[in-house]
């Protein structure tokens, strides 16, 4: 069945596609760089980088195209704080390209079977026949545009796919036999030796060149610079307040990205900062005079503290692309003094595992496309028995479950966008093991609330909690979310925070009030015991199918 599922691996059908272009067409009224919800950046892009340089080399113009697919957007439960990012974005790029009098047009298309044949139309009408893009990797993208690379090859027209999202591209790490890897570790130890190859990941891709200024009074590129960016998509509107919350927590563009890496790889954290909406408020310029103190440098034994503010928060600026992943690894090498650190033993090292994790997802996706369709990696676990409880889990939703760690977590997520990853994990394993809730019920959600949803990292996340993924958490292993609350936010100010029913609760008790205290207390009870809920999730694992 995974075989089969697994079978004809749309990534390596488009880079088959790829090998089939139309080779050296005539060059021409234009060259375009098709943008993608991954790209939000104009340094460091693969495409784009490639793109202008054929412009140049061909003495035409480079125009940039955004196509809005909502129906994809709602197909695959990209959030509308996922939607709104892309679209601030989109807004900082479209002035930084006008700098250079490159156009950037977006259009919005719906129905998305079409989108294909609408693409190469605008490109007939603009007379082009050279077109770049980055690859995306999941399924239905990855038919798209073997079906545009079909019909740019029937219309004499050269489509270039490339790789650009990961460190090191899918295909090139593989085990002996040519498979994709499914535990992480030789991974790791596979991808390393990558970073030295050609192209360089370490080293920054040309940037875009100007066009030359006459191309702003062709008749029909001129038009395309007075081309207006949607406010939002019809159907994924942000609710009143959540936009303005989304600007403070996580300002768009290149610079802020930027300074986001620069805060976590030289200033310290300053304590959980939770009441502190904008992360780059405190001082992301002021480097520390001792560089073991930073963040990034006591990653590895404070990333865990959800009351420490320990972490990078870049991950909905890596999701979006607003910057590279190679960027990420080319700034931990300039720390290391010129090394490559991926070992365990350095906050530098352990980060740069992180950044590896998200290309160990995104190769399990191209790899094994069955885990975007809903299916488990491990197919034995493809019958657990769940629950169906409509009430659970919309108290897990609004982080009502009376057990605070995951309150507190789920209400960081409805108001932040964001998780930490710890209490990614904790509330996705009490939503899948204690309360026995299907584990792609949570991964929607996750999808729909977070401001970095990303298919290949969330379904690898969740199918780690849930057990049935690459890699996995075995299916025995059940958090306690007590005892990992205690662990994770010691001081208790994390809960506190986001439960402000349980604000006054001092010591131990915010963890798990009982007793008279949670008598006292308007703050719900759990649904279930731990213990007891622990027991019937080993068994309905152990056979699956069982009651
Ligand atoms: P840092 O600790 O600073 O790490 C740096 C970067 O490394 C991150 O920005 C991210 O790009 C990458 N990274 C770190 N941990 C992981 C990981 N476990 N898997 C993959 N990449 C990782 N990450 C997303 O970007 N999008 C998601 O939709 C997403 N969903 C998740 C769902 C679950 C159930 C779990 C357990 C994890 C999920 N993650 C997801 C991974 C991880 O939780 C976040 O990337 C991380 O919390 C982001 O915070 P940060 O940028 O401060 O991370």
């Amino acid at each position: 069945n995974a075989a089969k599922a697994d079978q004809n691996q749309p990534i390596f059908k488009l880079l088959e596609e790829v090998k089939r272009t139309v080779k050296n067409p005539p060059k021409g009224d234009a060259v375009v760089y098709w943008m993608r919800m991954e790209d939000m950046r104009i340094s460091d892009n693969t495409a784009l980088s490639q793109a202008s340089e054929l412009a140049v080399k061909s003495g035409v113009p480079l125009l940039v195209l955004f196509v809005l697919s909502p129906q994809d957007y709602k197909a695959h439960d990209r959030g509308a704080r996922r939607i709104d990012f892309t679209l601030r974005n989109l807004r900082v790029i479209q002035d930084s390209l006008a700098q250079l009098n490159i156009p950037l047009y977006t259009l919005t298309h719906t129905p998305r079977k079409t989108l294909p044949e609408r693409v190469l139309s605008i490109m007939t009408q603009w007379k082009v026949k050279n077109v770049f893009a980055n690859i995306e990797y999941e399924v239905d993208e990855l038919r798209r545009d073997i079906r545009v690379s079909e019909l740019a090859r029937n219309g004499g027209i050269q489509c270039t796919f490339l790789h650009d999202k990961c460190v090191i591209a899918p295909g090139l790490v593989q085990t002996k036999e040519g498979r994709g890897y499914s535990v992480y570790s030789p991974f790791l130890r596979a991808w390393l030796p990558h970073l030295r190859d050609t192209p360089d990941p370490l080293s920054c891709l040309p940037s875009p060149v100007a066009n030359h200024t006459s191309a702003r009074c062709h008749d029909v590129y001129g038009s395309l610079f007075n081309h207006e960016i949607p406010d939002a998509i019809e159907g994924l509107e942000l609710r009143d307040g959540d936009a303005e919350q989304m600007r403070k927590c996580w300002p768009a563009g290149e610079n802020s990205a930027k300074e986001m890496l620069l805060r976590f790889l030289y200033t310290k954290s300053r304590g959980s900062q939770l009441g502190q909406v904008d992360p780059l408020a405190d001082g992301a310029k002021a480097p520390d005079k001792n560089p073991k103190d930073s963040r990034v440098g006591k990653y590895k034994d404070a990333r865990d503290r959800l009351d420490a503010d320990t972490t990078s928060r870049l991950s909905p600026y890596l999701a979006a692309g607003v910057i590279s992943a190679r960027e990420c690894i080319r700034a931990t090498v300039a720390l290391s003094g010129g090394k490559v650190d991926a070992s365990r033993d350095t906050g530098i090292g352990r980060w740069v595992q992180e950044v590896v994790w998200r290309d160990f997802y995104t190769h399990v996706l191209a790899y094994f496309p069955r885990v975007s369709m809903g299916r488990p990696f491990q197919e034995k676990f493809a019958n657990v028995n769940w629950e169906t409880n409509e009430k659970h889990l919309q108290a897990w939703k609004d982080g009502r479950t009376g057990v605070p760690i995951v309150d507190a977590g789920m209400r960081q997520a409805n108001t932040m966008g964001w998780m930490h990853n710890r209490v990614r994990m904790i509330t996705a394993m009490y939503l899948v093991k204690d309360l026995m809730i299907d584990w792609r019920l949570g991964e929607q959600y996750f999808m729909e609330t977070l401001i970095d949803g990303d298919l290949a990292s969330n379904n690898g996340g969740w199918q780690w909690s849930a057990s049935t993924g690459v890699d996995a958490a075995p299916y025995f292993r059940i958090f306690n979310p007590y005892t990992q609350s205690q662990k994770a936010d010691p001081t208790g100010e994390y809960i506190r925070h986001f439960v402000p029913e349980l604000s006054n609760v001092r010591g131990d008790d915010v963890h798990n009030p009982s007793g008279n205290l949670a008598d006292k207390l308007k703050y719900p009870r759990p649904f279930v015991k731990h213990s007891e809920a622990r027991e019937r999730a080993i068994r309905r694992y152990k056979v699956p199918g069982q009651e």
